[in-house]
């Protein structure tokens, strides 16, 4: 059990503990993997489907497994020596995937129902499962000025269809392994992550990358149009990964937070529309907007209520949205001139 308040796997686990990660070839367990690298840990074990070379990071010296982790025999492999399991393997991608790609969202339910139970039957000290936002009831977030959402509002459930209810079942796979077998789980909701390396084209993109890539190709063609999905003033907040990933590791250690759901997301709610703005602050351009009514746009508003995580651990993410997403907007400025240039990129 991990005792201090904010502990941190670098103060709770062994350097030679094996820690395992799905969903590694991806953006935030990729992140993850390449963290607890940097503080030292030598048995990092990361998986995905994605065949190896598309993966968006690869950890130096860690065990690298291309394996689907919705069959029960991969998790098994997976789990193997676990003291410390991190889920994050998930079919998802931004509003234009998670509204017309439902069935694969929830067909993720497989990945952690295989993979929650291999790592109780390997002995594992830790499972985490990254939940979303989404999981909250919908009938709460039509306004875009709506009240932040605080962890009591995914009940009475309805959740967002497909993507939403699949992070609400396995929530609470996560709370009844806990309950009636004891196995210490990690639960926290996700709201909109952004950074880098992350996913920046190819439909699956969510916002922040989505309106730098469009500021950049206006940027490049000399086409001075932006389009953007829905009328823009639908407003979510965003955290940038470096927080999301200080958050994941206190989160995972701490006590007061087995088998608990906690937001993991920024309380500074912007809109589209302001979202657009930065980055064309960022790029030094001004754009004609288009607005698609038709486009998947998503709930009206959302936003992350912290108090409850203040009040566990005395802290919130804190990287202001100007700066994470300069960051991020120079990163795919950069993905975006390589692919010009016939190089190997992400997307
Ligand atoms: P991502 O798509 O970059 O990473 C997910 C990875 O899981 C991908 O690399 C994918 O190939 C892999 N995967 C999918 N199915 C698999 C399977 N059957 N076996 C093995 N690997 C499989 O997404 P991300 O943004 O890094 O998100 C990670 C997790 O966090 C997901 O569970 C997601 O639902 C959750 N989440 C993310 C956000 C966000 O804003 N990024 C918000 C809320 C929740």
């Amino acid at each position: 059990m991990a005792a201090e308040k904010n502990a941190r796997a670098a103060s709770v686990l062994k350097k030679e503990d094996q820690i395992v990660i799905g969903g590694a070839g991806g953006f935030i367990a990729g992140a993850l993997a390449k963290y607890f690298h940097d503080q030292g840990f030598t048995r990092i074990r990361a998986i995905d489907k994605k065949p190896l070379p598309e993966w968006y990071q690869r950890v130096p010296g860690a065990e690298c497994l291309c394996m689907d982790l919705s069959e029960e025999a991969n998790c098994k492999r997976a789990c193997e020596d676990a003291v410390e399991v991190y889920n994050f393997a998930a079919d998802m991608g931004g509003m234009g995937f998670i509204e017309r790609f439902r069935i694969e969202c929830l067909r993720s339910i497989l990945i952690n129902t295989h993979m929650i139970e291999a790592a109780y039957r390997a002995g594992a000290q830790r499972y985490f499962f990254s939940s979303s936002a989404c999981a909250y009831n919908v009938e709460l977030q039509k306004s875009p000025d709506c009240r932040a959402l605080k962890e009591s509002d995914a009940y009475p459930a309805m959740a967002e269809r497909g993507y939403g209810w699949e992070k609400l079942m396995s929530e609470m796979f996560c709370q009844e392994y806990w309950a009636e077998r004891g196995m210490e789980t990690h639960i926290p909701r996700f709201h909109n992550v952004y950074g880098e390396p992350g996913t920046w084209d190819g439909g699956r993109e969510k916002a922040p990358a989505a309106i730098c890539r469009k500021v950049i190709e206006a940027k490049d063609t000399g086409d001075k149009e932006i389009v953007i999905w829905g009328d823009g003033h639908q407003t979510r907040s965003f955290m940038y990964i470096d927080d999301c990933i200080d958050g994941i590791d206190m989160i995972m250690h701490c006590d007061k937070l087995i088998a608990t759901p906690i937001n993991l997301g920024s309380d500074h709610l912007v809109s589209i529309n302001e979202l657009v703005s930065l980055a064309e602050e960022i790029g030094g351009i001004k754009l004609e907007r288009k607005y698609d009514l038709d486009a998947p746009k998503g709930v009206g508003g959302r936003n992350s209520d912290n108090t409850f995580i203040k009040q566990v651990l005395g802290w919130e993410p804190s990287t202001p949205l100007k700066d994470g997403l300069a960051k991020t907007y120079a990163w795919i400025e950069q993905q975006y001139n390589d692919r010009k240039a016939g190089k190997r990129t992400v997307s």
